[in-house]
C-alpha cells in the first residue's frame, strides 16, 4: 500500500489523480489532500477518500471544513495555512507526493517533498521554471524520484532509454544517442484566428481549449503558447539538456504528446488520448504499468496528423520563454512571475489578450541579466518581478 499526498487536490490535475486512485484502492491510500480555498469540493473529496489529513491555505475555509467534517463524523484531521502544505508534503508516512498546485505557490511544498526524498510527481511546472538548477540539485542530493506529469515531459520520459530513466539528471542526453527532444503543442484555440482579432480576444475564448480540459491559468498559457515556453524551460531542467536540444512542433490533434529523436535517425513518440489520467497512471505505477479510466485510442477513427512551426507573430510569448531559458535562472523566474500577474489581470478583464506579451516582455527586459542562486534570492526576485509587472499594468495597459 503506497501512501499518496495530493497538493492541489481540488484542481484539474488533482481531480484526475483521484479518479485514477479510485480504480486502485488495494495499491494506494490517500494520506492527505490540500487546496487553497474550495471548501465544498475538498469536503466531498474527504468524504469519498477519507484521508488522514486535509489542509487549506485559507484559515477561514479550513475552519469551515473542520466543522463540516466533524458534523459528518469524519476522522480526517484539518490543518490550516501555507505552512501546513509543506508539513504534509514531507510527512514521514508519505511515499508519493503529487505536486499539482498552480503557479509559484507550489514551489515550497514541492521542495519540502523533494528534501525528504519522496517520489514526486511533478505537474507544477512553474516550480521548475523558477528554480530549475536548485530544484534538480536538491533532487540529486536527497535522492528523490522525480517523475513528470506534464503530458509532453511524461511522453519524452517514456521514450527515453531505460538507463536514462533510472539515472536522470546526471548524464547528458547526447551520451545516450539522443539528438533532439521534440515538444509538441496543439497551438491552442487561436491557431487559425486572424491576428487582427487578437486585441479583442476574451477570457472565455482563451480558456476554451480545443483538446484539453484544464485550469484557467494553464488554459490561457496554452492560448498564448507561454505554456509551451514554460515546458521548454521545464524540459531543459528535467532532462539535463540545452535550449538547442529542444524543438517545438505544432500538432493540433494532441495525439502525439512529444517525441525523442535519436542520432541514428529513429524518432520515438508517445501517443494517447488528450487525457491527463494517462500520464498520472504512468507515473503512479512507474516502473510498472496499471490501468487508467482513459478509453483506448482507436486508429480506425483517427483523423489526420498534421505538423507545423509556431509563428513568432502569433505566439510571441513562446519565443520570450525560449530567450529567457537562454539567459538563465533569473530571467525564467522573472518571466514566470510576470506571466502569472498578466494572466490573472487578463482573466479579471483588466488587460487585453495582447497585453500579456507586453507585460512579460517588459519584465524580462528588466530582469534578464539578474543572477539568482539561493532560494531566498529566487523568492525575492519573484516578488520584485510581480511588483514590476503590476506597476507596468497600472502605467501602460
Ligand atoms: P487548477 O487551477 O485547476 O488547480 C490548482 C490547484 O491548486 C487547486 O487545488 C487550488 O486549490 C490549488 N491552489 C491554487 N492556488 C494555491 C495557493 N496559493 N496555495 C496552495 N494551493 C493553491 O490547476 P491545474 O490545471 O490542475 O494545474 C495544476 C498544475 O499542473 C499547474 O502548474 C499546471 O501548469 C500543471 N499542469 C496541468 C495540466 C492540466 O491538464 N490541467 C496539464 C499539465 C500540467
Ligand atoms: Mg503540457
Amino acid at each position: 500500500m503506497r501512501k499518496v499526498v495530493i497538493l492541489g487536490s481540488t484542481g484539474s490535475i488533482g481531480v484526475s489523480t483521484l479518479s485514477v486512485l479510485a480504480e486502485h484502492p488495494q495499491q494506494y491510500q490517500v494520506l492527505a489532500l490540500t487546496a487553497a480555498c474550495q471548501t465544498d469540493k475538498l469536503f466531498a473529496q474527504c468524504m469519498q477518500f477519507q484521508p488522514r489529513y486535509a489542509a487549506m491555505v485559507d484559515i477561514d475555509a479550513a475552519y469551515q471544513l473542520k466543522q463540516l467534517l466533524q458534523q459528518a463524523g469524519s476522522k480526517t484531521e484539518v490543518l490550516a495555512g501555507a505552512e501546513a502544505l509543506c508539513q504534509l508534503a514531507s510527512d514521514s508516512e508519505a511515499d508519493i507526493v503529487m505536486a499539482a498546485i498552480v503557479g509559484a505557490a507550489g514551489l515550497l511544498p514541492t521542495l519540502a517533498a523533494v528534501e525528504q526524498g519522496k517520489t514526486v510527481l511533478l505537474a507544477n511546472k512553474e516550480a521548475l521554471v523558477m528554480s530549475g538548477e536548485l530544484f534538480i540539485k536538491k533532487v540529486q542530493q536527497h535522492q528523490a524520484i522525480l517523475l513528470p506529469i506534464d503530458s509532453e515531459h511524461n511522453a519524452i520520459f517514456q521514450c527515453l532509454p531505460a538507463a536514462l530513466q533510472q539515472h536522470s539528471y546526471s548524464q547528458s542526453i547526447a551520451s545516450y544517442g539522443i539528438s533532439k527532444l521534440l515538444l509538441t503543442g496543439s497551438g491552442g484555440p487561436f491557431l487559425t484566428t486572424p491576428l487582427a482579432e487578437f486585441e479583442q480576444l476574451t477570457p472565455s475564448q482563451a480558456v476554451a481549449h480545443p483538446n484539453w480540459s484544464m485550469g484557467a491559468k494553464i488554459s490561457v498559457d496554452s492560448a498564448t503558447m507561454m505554456n509551451k515556453g514554460l515546458e521548454f524551460i521545464e524540459a531543459r531542467w528535467l532532462f539535463n539538456c540545452q535550449p538547442d536540444d529542444i524543438e517545438v512542433v505544432i500538432h493540433p490533434q494532441s495525439i502525439i504528446h512529444s517525441m525523442v529523436q535519436y542520432s541514428d535517425g529513429s524518432v520515438l513518440a508517445q501517443l494517447g488520448q488528450p487525457d491527463m489520467r494517462t500520464p498520472i497512471a504512468h507515473a503512479l505505477a512507474f516502473p510498472n504499468r496499471m490501468s487508467s479510466p482513459v478509453p483506448p485510442l482507436s486508429f480506425k477513427q483517427m483523423r489526420d496528423f498534421t505538423f507545423s512551426e509556431p509563428e513568432p507573430e502569433r505566439y510571441p510569448n513562446l519565443y520570450l520563454a525560449i530567450a529567457a531559458c537562454q539567459y538563465g535562472q533569473g530571467a525564467t523566474t522573472a518571466l514566470n512571475a510576470a506571466n502569472e500577474i498578466a494572466v490573472a489581470a487578463f482573466l479579471q478583464q483588466k488587460i487585453r489578450f495582447t497585453d500579456i506579451h507586453r507585460v512579460n516582455a517588459a519584465c524580462l527586459e528588466q530582469f534578464a541579466q539578474t543572477k539568482v542562486c539561493t532560494l531566498e534570492q529566487i523568492l525575492q526576485l519573484d516578488q520584485s518581478a510581480r511588483h514590476n509587472a503590476e506597476q507596468y499594468i497600472r502605467k501602460h495597459c
